[in-house]
């Protein structure tokens, strides 16, 4: 693509004006004058010309993209800000006070019943109030989060499941694993410390990769005995304590199915709450088409 369109020049422009003149790091015009002195004359190398137009450009663009964004950005203006809440116990306790909240009842959380629809009301107070009391007064009922997941939008239902593993993780690590003193939460529960030995314990996710296997023109499914009829899945598996995800997967493969992966490539990635919290990797694996067919005769379905 052509360097210099106009959203470019328009993201130069304001890094030039703000003290930068003279610097091979400030706006777009001045690195190509730069260059411009020592390039060769000749049609010749007008491809070459535009490549380093394009290199140049696309480095300014970077920098003045990342400034911009980092100046303008509402989505970085909320991340630090929620990262701000995380260190500053103080802003935390401030931010509680204007703030909305999740309702949560032994891990299950509150959903209300508008029409046909399932709602997770966020409400501003926060504190211990009676079960019965809140489900008759604000109408709806603490709901399982396997089955709320299903139920609620989308947009509600990863916060709702980051908040029921957060939740776990605070109940699973009141002491410390090493000198079995109680931790200590910060107002955000960002994190817990133990004063006896100053450890830090932060909230974490298990590695999970889950892989579909193929030969390049079929893919192999597995079921568990547990499943019903009809119910199959692509393998999955912890990843081993210093393992990266290529070596999980082939190992998995192995282990399951008894087939060598040849190649591996990342598809996508999920948090899941269940049971305990997990990042789930999700990728593509392909066997040879040989073995795979080997693998056919020797593997027995479980559902037939
Ligand atoms: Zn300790």
């Amino acid at each position: 693509m052509a360097p210099g369109g106009a959203e470019r020049s328009r993201l130069a422009v304001p890094l030039g004006g703000a003290g930068a003149a003279g610097s091979a790091r400030g706006s777009g015009p001045l690195v190509l004058r730069g260059h411009r002195s020592f390039l060769p004359h000749g049609a010749q190398y007008s491809y070459l010309w535009v490549l380093v137009m394009a290199v140049v450009y696309q480095a300014v663009y970077r920098r003045t993209a990342s400034l911009f964004c980092r100046l303008h950005s509402t989505y970085v203006r909320k991340m630090r800000y929620l990262n701000e809440l995380k260190e500053d116990d103080t802003l935390c306790r401030q931010a509680q006070n204007s703030g909305t909240f999740f309702l949560f009842h032994n891990l299950s959380p509150f959903l209300q019943k508008v029409g046909k629809k399932y709602l997770v009301p966020q409400l501003s107070a926060a504190g211990a109030l009676d079960k019965s009391v809140i489900e008759s007064e604000l109408k709806g009922s603490f709901t399982d989060l396997r089955k709320a997941l299903f139920i609620v939008d989308g947009k509600d239902s990863s916060l709702m499941a980051s908040a029921q593993s957060l939740l776990r993780w605070h109940d699973s690590h009141q002491y410390c694993s090493k000198t079995g003193q109680p931790t200590q939460k910060n107002m955000a529960g960002s994190k817990r410390v133990c004063h006896a030995s100053g450890i830090t314990y932060y909230p974490q996710m298990s590695p999970v990769v889950i892989t579909l296997v193929s030969d390049g023109s079929r893919c192999l499914l597995t079921r568990q005995p547990s499943f019903p009829k009809g119910m199959y899945t692509a393998l999955s598996g912890f990843c081993d304590i210093g393992e990266n995800v290529e070596e999980a997967v082939q190992r998995e493969v192995a282990e399951e199915v008894g087939l060598e992966v040849e190649s591996v490539w990342y598809s996508a990635s999920q948090h899941w709450p269940f049971p305990s919290s997990s990042l789930m990797i999700a990728c593509h694996s392909l066997v040879r088409a040989q073995e795979a067919e080997w693998a056919l005769t020797s593997l027995k379905d479980l559902s037939s």
